[in-house]
């Protein structure tokens, strides 16, 4: 592995290139502001980013000791960035280092890439379920915009984003029955229109001849966003490695699968944490970034436990199901549609706090089909721990829960599709306050922390890996961070 420079790329907006044949775009320049740190910036200590990274031989000082209980291991290596997890969060901040710097990045994984909620994702890339006040609005919409500009370079590049990403602008439709939704979808319009979204509020026969396979009935309608798009995560995730892996020959990118992490290394002469241990290797790093999803703040919490660092990352398993029938024709969907319910059940106990969150369970319909022709329908959200096995009452609830609005599935029981059916299950890493939690673990300036996207993360990963690599080189962020800062949110 040859030695990666520490200086950041030209910041030249636009900047399509091609690594290994596989292309990518930096799309870290094209927010407003232009500027750039010239090496990691402020946040780390730049004595220490003098140093030039040589993938096989640590140039650490020695001696050092670490927080597992664990020696740390012979086999060591050095990368600029360590990034433990590889769901989305974690792949999409590698390849925003590796496509917009020319630093070294390592990802480690308990398992392997889409074993987590990233696998289990129904791949809506939506705004029109969004509130424009909440503090989420502005990175996913940076987010969307990223992904359509990587779906249009990798068109440029003449590959079909349908096959490459499961890209589809499909169009979101957001659903209610009552008269009252009908009245909360106008305002919810407006309020999206205002924030400068194309909306349109269609009423039920408008929403017919846009979607016949529908039935809101007389009283209800919908909020229709004509932008929105969906991706299939598995599909978006292979291309993000295969990204990932073309840097791999240069000496900048290695990966680290079936490696659960079982501590941290820390310095005795800086007191700074500089490696990840796992089962097999230790893994230097100036900055380490965490985004191990719903399991992040019970790894922090082993990781600090016998540390002085006081950090509760919040963050909790929000179990979802997702039924998917195979090759099911007798529904034809245009779009992809999502009842107005669903947005109440997200928020619900956001505010209620933790005590009444146990086993809570609310099923809503979300419904699209999906790159291969699948019928893909959403979704349930339960706290139940850390389990991932499948509870076919649950499954039988969506599709019932679908059949409410598509008349068709009522005509066929579920039984029907034994064969033909697969059941998708995630755990969503569910913050209390809605937001993920995305900065440095307060006092110690070279750990991040990336996760708590609950129900957003695919829609919100472009975003969140532009923010943290900009926090990682000191550059201004695109998008106002503060709402996401770990301090006073993870104490
Ligand atoms: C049913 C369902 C539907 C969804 N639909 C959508 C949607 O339409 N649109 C949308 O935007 N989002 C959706 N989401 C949410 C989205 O899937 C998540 O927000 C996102 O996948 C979170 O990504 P992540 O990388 O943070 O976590 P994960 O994908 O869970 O990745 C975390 C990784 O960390 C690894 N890890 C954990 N502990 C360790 C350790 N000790 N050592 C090493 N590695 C470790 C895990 O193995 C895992 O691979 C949905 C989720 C579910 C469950």
């Amino acid at each position: 592995m040859g030695s990666a420079s520490l200086a950041v790329k030209s910041p030249n907006s636009s900047n399509y290139f091609t690594r290994g044949g596989v292309p990518s775009v930096n799309v870290n320049r094209l927010c407003s502001f232009s500027s750039q740190s010239a090496l990691f910036g402020s946040k780390i200590p730049t004595k220490k980013l003098s140093l030039s990274v040589n993938g096989t031989t640590p140039t650490r000082p020695q001696p050092i000791r670490h927080s597992g209980s664990e020696p740390v291991k012979a086999s060591s290596r050095s990368f600029d960035v360590v990034i433990v997890g590889a769901g989305i969060i974690g792949l999409t901040i590698a390849r925003q280092f590796l496509t917009g710097s020319d630093l070294s990045v390592a990802v480690i994984d308990k398992a392997v890439p889409c074993s987590g909620a990233t696998g289990a994702g129904q791949g809506y890339i939506w705004m029109v379920h969004k509130n424009p006040a909440s503090d989420t609005w502005e990175l996913t919409k940076r987010s969307h915009q990223m992904w359509k500009i990587l779906a249009e370079t990798i068109r440029d590049q003449g590959m079909d984003p349908l096959q490459v990403l499961g890209w589809k602008k499909t169009g979101s439709l957001l659903v209610g029955t009552t008269s009252e939704d009908s009245v909360m979808l106008r305002k919810k319009v407006s309020q999206l229109s205002e924030a400068g979204l194309r909306a349109e509020y269609l009423s039920s026969d408008e929403l017919h001849s846009k979607e016949p396979a529908i039935n809101v009935g007389t009283d209800g309608g919908a909020a229709f966003a004509p932008d929105d798009c969906q991706l299939d995560a598995h599909r978006a995730v292979s291309y993000i490695e295969k990204v990932n892996r073309s840097f791999a020959p240069k000496g900048r990118y290695a990966e680290f699968y079936h490696e659960p992490v079982t501590g941290l290394v820390r310095s005795t002469r800086s007191g700074e944490y500089e490696a990840v241990q796992t089962s097999n290797n230790t893994l230097y790093g100036k900055a380490i970034v965490v985004a191990a999803g719903c399991w992040s703040r019970s790894l922090m919490h082993d990781l600090f436990k016998d540390s002085n660092v006081e950090l509760d990352a919040l963050v909790m398993p929000r179990k979802g199901h997702l039924l998917v029938i195979e090759n099911y024709n007798p529904l034809q969907l245009n779009h992809g549609s999502m009842e107005v319910g669903y947005v109440d059940y997200q928020n619900a106990v956001f505010s209620s706090g933790l005590s009444n969150q146990s086993q809570t369970l609310s099923v809503s319909m979300t419904a699209t089909i999906d790159t291969m022709g699948n019928l893909v329908l959403g979704s349930s959200r339960q706290f139940a721990g850390f389990s991932t096995e499948v509870d076919d009452s649950i499954v039988l609830h969506i599709w019932k829960r679908a059949g409410e609005f598509f008349p068709k599935l009522k005509e066929l029981a579920l039984t029907d599709f034994i064969k033909n059916r697969k059941v998708r299950v995630g755990l969503r890493p569910y913050m209390p306050d809605g937001k993920p939690v995305i900065g440095p673990v307060p006092g110690l300036s070279n750990l991040f922390l990336a996760t708590g996207h609950e129900g957003g993360g695919l829609s919100m990963a472009l975003g969140t890996a532009e923010m943290v690599v900009d926090m990682v080189l000191g550059n201004p962020t695109c998008v106002d961070n503060s709402p996401f800062a770990a301090n006073g949110r993870c104490c």
